[in-house]
């Protein structure tokens, strides 16, 4: 007798976590308690509330963690599982752990600025207002992590294993295999994690990692994402576009702001910026990279070549590390990332949160969104209830630090640098599988995605699929 209960990313598509519990609380036999990602909700105020909802079994009670990979959404509840009493490894790769060793810090140190900054101002309707977790949280639960190598299978006790195969994603992410004995039966659980690109191609330039999940998987229980479950990326070279859209701005004398997630989605947009220049498309303009997370993310990129694509490979040895181009400044000091604000000639500034959650892009945007000479270009994923979704919506004005600012800057989308396979690169690998899951979850979606997928896998698969839901328990 086992479960899973959907903790999180049912629903939305943040805040992943999966409890999976073995063992029967009614015959009184010891199960295991572990979750599947750890993540943190981000967005809407309604799914950030969750965040201080305590686990529904004591954290002390889990016995361990495993990890698909090192964006906020899905280890980014780690520091507070621990605050509250967790002392279990957190298993992961290699590299995930690398970026977790960078990300967790980042989050606890933004957490702790953002409630100062609302005591200070007394903006927060909770007085004081208080970090989920603090910065030497954060780096004592960097302690519990355990590293596990991609295709190595773990015991974790007599019935149960777990192995990690690639999901394509970013660096070091990965899906989750893991083996229940129960009654002498063995059940194959397969957690999707985030998936990556399914085809190496033109169409995703800049590809950081190797694309192309693990094929043939076989799954008794599929949980799935379905981030692009309703979405078709483009399938044009977005290149001559994003040049073009540079050149306009600077023409007329702005500058462009691009908001990245610091970790993959940076290092993948300067070698796009260093090649355009590099071939004449672009202009040699000044290339600010204001996010310190993206600095020391680079460093665990170059340390972890195995795992990246032929082109980054290629980049790497034709222009070496990105912290040494000449007309490139990496901003690691708040005074250094102030300069960036007093620059008044064009430049294009990269920084992060992506989603506008937080971070240095807020103090760009709050000076660069009024002035319509400037440009700001989304390349990743932004979830409603994001500054980053109002402002890519066309709104007319965004609240940032409390305060109101006109959006009056051009806004441009390229959805083609996306790192999430889009719904027919999901059925694609959905049809390696030698045979039928018994049954498939999805999860970590917008409702509308979840669903269209869900009828997608139904029509051309013949699956049995549900739409995972919030607390939801399954049993397994
Ligand atoms: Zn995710």
């Amino acid at each position: 007798m086992a479960y899973i209960q959907f903790l999180g990313a049912a629903g939305t598509v943040t805040g992943s976590k999966h409890l999976v519990k073995t063992g029967s609380d009614l015959d009184g036999k010891a199960g295991f308690q572990m979750l599947i990602d750890c993540g943190m909700f981000q967005g809407a105020k309604e799914w950030r509330e969750r965040n201080w909802q305590p686990t529904p079994i004591p954290a002390r009670g889990i016995d361990a963690v495993i990890l698909t990979y090192a964006h906020l959404d899905h280890c980014g509840w780690i520091p507070r599982l621990v605050r509250e009493g967790f002392r279990g490894p957190i298993y992961a790769t290699p590299s995930t752990i690398d970026l977790c060793g960078i990300i967790l810090p980042d989050s606890g140190h933004l957490q702790e600025e953002d409630a100062n900054f609302y005591n200070r101002h007394r903006k927060s309707k909770h007085h004081p207002a208080l970090p989920l977790y603090t910065l030497a949280e954060a780096e004592a639960s960097l302690q519990c992590f355990r590293p596990v190598h991609f295709e190595e299978t773990r015991q974790l006790s007599p019935d149960i294993s777990f192995r990690f195969v690639r999901a394509a994603h970013i660096l070091g992410s990965s899906m989750v295999e893991l083996a229940l004995n129960t009654d002498g039966q063995v059940r194959r659980l397969l957690f999707t994690g985030d998936i990556g690109r399914v085809r190496d191609n033109h169409v995703a330039p800049g590809k950081v990692v190797r694309s192309g999940p693990t094929e043939g998987e076989i799954a008794d229980v599929l949980v799935m994402e379905s981030t692009y479950g309703n979405r078709n990326h483009p399938t044009d070279d977005p290149r001559p576009k994003l040049a073009e859209i540079i050149r306009q701005t600077v023409q007329r004398g702005g500058s462009v702001v691009v908001p990245a997630f610091a970790v993959e989605r940076t290092q993948k947009f300067l070698f796009i910026l260093k090649e355009l220049m590099e071939s004449g498309q672009l202009p040699r303009i000044p290339v600010y990279c204001d996010s310190p997370m993206a600095i020391k993310a680079v460093e665990v990129f170059l340390k972890h070549e195995e795992e990246c694509s032929d082109e980054t490979c290629r980049l790497i040895r034709q222009y070496g590390s990105p912290l040494r181009w000449p007309g490139f400044t990496f901003a690691l000091t708040s005074e250094e990332s102030k300069k960036i604000n007093a620059a008044q000639f064009p430049a294009i500034i990269v920084s992060s949160s992506g989603m506008v959650t937080g971070g240095r892009i807020l103090h760009h945007l709050m000076q660069r969104l009024p002035d319509p000479k400037n440009t700001v270009i989304f390349i990743g994923f932004q979830a409603p209830g994001t500054r980053g979704f109002t402002i890519k919506s066309g709104a007319p004005e965004v609240r940032i630090f409390g305060e109101t600012v006109a959006i009056r800057a051009q806004i441009a989308t390229l959805e083609q640098f996306s790192d999430h396979a889009d719904t027919p690169e999901l059925l694609e690998w959905l049809h390696t599988f030698p045979s039928k899951p018994g049954i498939t979850y999805l999860v970590h979606g917008e409702p509308a995605a979840s669903s269209q997928l869900r009828g997608a896998m139904a029509r051309e698969l013949g699956w049995n699929v549900q739409v995972a839901e919030w607390m939801e328990k399954a049993i397994v």
